[in-house]
């Protein structure tokens, strides 16, 4: 009997739910991926971070393959037509996936399913990308969370060794069947995209960069609670692209936090019982999708501003810790957690710019970009969201500075317009006497901008803007 393993969001060959199962059931797996063109032909640039990680991730994965006597048949092509064509043509009785929770997913995989069952194939798919998923962890009256902290407290009761348990491979690798002959990977630029900067910025694709990563991580492990704060340190642990195409495993990021023990492990392993947590509430609530969590918030009147946001997203606002979050995002595709907090709040408090807009510029820029992560972000920090930052609650963009960049070492390496700008002036340069801009070279509203919005008066109109929720909560 044969199978077919639809690689998606997995992209490695090791504790791999689908590909346990397919292995163990039948004699032949094939193993495919598709470049799927209905997400591709909608990505807003040719050259994106992404296609090219995911591209060299396959890569990899399909030489993995090859090494234990399979590999990967690729295609270009709408996955929802393609998937069972293949099926099909390979004559398999079952195509095997790993859960995917996003609704445009959801749908797609149910159509694959309803075609593959005319042609008399099943589709079985499995938890994979998560530890607990959909209703594994309720509140004892047995609805969903939707406050984090009790959320944690039963996700961590639930929890047994058993969960987090490989999937194994190398057991049942023999049963691999090699592609059909001819079978060649697309480039790059025959998917109709081109290479990006991923290599200068020593962004490496793959399961063995991820396990590079998550090894030296683990040595600083300890030091997480401490040090992930700061974006001018390496604190964290930059897996979260990893994370989001597959190539770590979550059960073994969540073992070894579990068997390291401590406050930097534990602080690290209540990040990756976020990351549950917002799949469980895409899941239940998939109306989050474009709307507020808590429905009376969709009565907030945003600004319609234009430039403001043109000016956020440029790295223009002449709030240095701002710019210098949106300098990094778009010479990277990655933000730091912190800065993330703060320029969401940013956008939708001081400049008074629907969380939605924000939303979607993060999706089209970020590497690890993940829709249940990005708007359960996004929504908190709007204050529509599920166990969000209280409305009332703003930051002050230039307080968070001096807090989390004390002497302005992250703005200095995004913003080298403020390289000689004094620590005591880097968070709020338009302080800065006219005689000392000109000493450090840096005329405040030409070299760079003064400030676009007036901090102290920002939060007054977003206070009166969010008083038509009042009492609502
Ligand atoms: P670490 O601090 O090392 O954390 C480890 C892992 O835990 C991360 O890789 C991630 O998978 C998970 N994680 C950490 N924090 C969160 C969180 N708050 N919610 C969910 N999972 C979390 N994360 C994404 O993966 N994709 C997104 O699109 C995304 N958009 C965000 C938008 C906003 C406005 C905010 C405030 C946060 C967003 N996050 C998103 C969460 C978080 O910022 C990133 O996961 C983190 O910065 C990634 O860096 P890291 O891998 O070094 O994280």
């Amino acid at each position: 009997s044969a199978a077919l393993v639809w690689f998606r969001r997995d992209l490695r060959d090791f504790d791999h739910a689908a590909l346990h199962h397919a292995l163990k059931s039948h004699e032949r797996v094939y193993c495919a991926f598709v470049f799927d063109t209905e997400i591709l032909d909608v990505l807003p640039r040719r050259a994106d971070r992404r296609v090219e990680f995911i591209h060299g991730s396959v890569a990899e994965l399909d030489a993995a393959l090859r090494a234990r006597g399979g590999g990967l048949i690729v295609r270009h092509a709408a996955a929802r037509d393609c998937i069972p064509a293949l099926a099909a043509s390979l004559g398999v009785d079952a195509v095997f996936a790993n859960r995917d929770y996003e609704p445009a997913a959801l749908a797609r995989d149910a159509e694959v399913a309803d075609r593959l069952r005319v042609l008399g194939c099943a589709f079985r798919d499995f938890k994979d990308q998560v530890i607990f998923e959909k209703s594994e962890v309720l509140t004892q009256g047995g609805s969903p969370f939707s406050v984090f902290t009790p959320y944690k407290r039963a996700w961590l009761k639930t929890l047994t060794d058993f969960h987090l348990k490989a999937y194994p491979i190398d057991k049942y690798a023999g049963h691999l069947a090699l592609p059909p002959a001819g079978e060649v990977l697309p480039s790059l630029e025959s998917l109709g995209f081109e290479p990006t900067n991923l290599a200068e910025l020593g962004i490496e694709p793959g399961m063995a960069a991820g396990r590079r990563l998550f090894e030296a991580f683990l040595k600083r492990m300890g030091r997480y609670k401490a040090r992930r704060d700061f974006p001018a340190v390496k604190g964290v642990s930059y897996l979260s692209v990893h994370l989001r195409f597959g190539t770590v495993s979550i059960r073994e990021l969540a073992r070894a936090a579990q068997e390291a023990g401590g406050e930097g492990a534990e602080t690290w392993l209540s990040e990756l019982i976020w990351r549950d947590f917002y799949f469980q509430i895409l899941w239940h609530h998939p109306r989050v999708v474009g709307a507020s969590f808590r429905p009376e918030y969709d009565k907030v009147a945003w600004e319609a501003a234009p430039a403001l946001f043109e000016a956020w997203c440029e790295g223009r606002t002449g709030y240095p810790v701002i710019d210098a979050a949106m300098r990094q995002i778009n010479h990277s595709g990655y933000m730091h957690n912190r800065l993330r907090m703060i320029v969401a709040s940013f956008l939708t408090k001081d400049l008074g710019i629907d969380w939605r807009l924000g939303e979607c510029y993060f999706a089209e820029h970020l590497n690890d970009f993940d829709l249940a992560a990005n708007n359960g972000g996004w929504q908190w920090a709007a204050s529509t969201g599920c166990d969000a930052q209280p409305y009332f609650r703003i930051f002050n963009p230039v307080t968070q500075s001096e807090r989390f960049d004390p002497d302005g070492a992250f703005i200095r390496r995004y913003l080298p317009e403020l390289a000689k700008v004094p620590d005591k002036y880097i968070h709020a340069p338009w302080t800065l006497p006219p005689i000392d801009q000109k000493l450090a070279g840096c005329q405040i509203g030409s070299d760079y901008p003064a400030p676009i919005v007036d901090h102290a008066r920002a939060r007054e109109r977003t206070l009166a803007r969010f008083a038509v929720v009042k009492g609502a909560d």
